[in-house]
């Protein structure tokens, strides 16, 4: 029996949580499949009480994201406020479409970092800017070095060609001195990206990494919850699946994270190395395609059984 009694993956961890599926865009690679027809959205009371819980179990870091979270500008500094409160640092995932000119952007972040937030991740990519201006993701960084407590990171999820390059030369001619923070992945083919042409065949690069480092809970706003974000697109029938807090409640469900011995093997094992999965990880985009591709297609029942014999060799 695999033991992991001494284990608490959520102490000092992080969680995630989706607001709302709607957003003012519509991109080609959206693991959700966003849209502005969307209508799914978290009541900002749920999520109010999601920050409680996740304080008390003493998660340290809250990320949202969507959809577009600031199309709810208001109710996400409430948010952020309340987390501020609870001790609890905070990071905002948006597309930047706030941001028409520098004056608004600096107003926008600084009412955000007024409440609490420590850190805007800003989605830049071929996909995004075919919706969003790159001017937009300029103001965002100029006026981003007027405030020094925030961090601000360029959240790419690109395709191996050349489109991201000129974007980014672009970008650095309009923002001139400013250092820019990137943070690199491969689009892969889930969600509305299982439909771009030739997908598999420019994914970005293979990854070396082998093992996940952002195992973490995921609300998404149906009160899902997952074992990790990316994987959530895969849906309640799929191993990352916890549980729903419509049915239980959340305390409950992370309480099951914390035990879950697919979590464990997910963020301590190097996946790629599993001698029950029939591997051959250069066909795949990355650890996040290479995990739901092969892990996500096993029964949970199976999979247990095989983490079973895996731990007791
Ligand atoms: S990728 Fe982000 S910005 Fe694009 S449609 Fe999805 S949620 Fe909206
Ligand atoms: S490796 Fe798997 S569990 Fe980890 S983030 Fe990627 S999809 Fe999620």
């Amino acid at each position: 029996m695999l033991m992991l009694e001494m284990y608490n993956c959520l102490e000092n961890s992080m969680a995630g949580m989706a607001y709302t599926f709607k957003c003012n865009i519509k991109c080609k690679h959206c693991l959700f499949k966003c849209s502005p027809k969307r209508k799914e959205k978290m009541k900002l009371s749920e999520a109010i009480n999601y920050l409680n819980v996740l304080a008390s179990e003493k998660i340290k870091y809250v990320a949202i994201n969507g959809g577009e979270p600031l199309l709810f500008f208001n109710e996400i500094n409430r948010l952020l406020a309340h987390a501020k409160k609870l001790g609890l640092k905070t990071a905002v995932i948006s597309n930047g479409f706030w941001a028409k000119n520098e004056k608004k952007a600096l107003n926008k972040i600084k009412t955000m970092r007024k409440n609490g937030l420590s850190a805007l991740a800003i989605s830049f990519d071929e996909f995004h800017q075919e919706f969003i201006p790159v001017e937009n993701i300029a103001n965002i960084i100029k006026a981003s070095k007027k405030i020094k407590e925030i961090k601000v990171k360029l959240k790419i999820r690109g395709l191996k060609d050349l489109k991201i390059l000129e974007l980014i030369n672009e970008l650095s001619k309009k923002t001139g001195k400013h250092t820019i923070n990137v943070s690199l992945e491969s689009v892969f083919p889930a969600g509305r990206a299982h439909k771009i042409k030739g997908i598999k065949k420019v994914c970005l690069k293979k990854t070396r990494k082998v093992k996940c480092s952002v195992i973490f809970p995921f609300i998404n706003p149906k009160g899902e919850v997952y074992l990790c974000c990316n994987a959530a697109c895969l849906g309640k029938k799929s191993v990352y699946f916890l549980g729903s807090t419509k049915e239980k409640p959340l305390e409950k469900i992370l309480q099951e994270f914390k035990k879950s011995r697919i979590a464990y093997l997910l963020r301590n094992e190097s996946i790629y190395d599993l001698p029950f999965l029939n591997n051959n990880k250069n066909k795949y985009a990355g650890i996040c395609h290479y995990c739901m591709e092969k892990i996500g297609r096993i029964k949970k029942k199976k999979l247990l059984s095989l983490i079973e014999d895996y731990y007791s060799k």
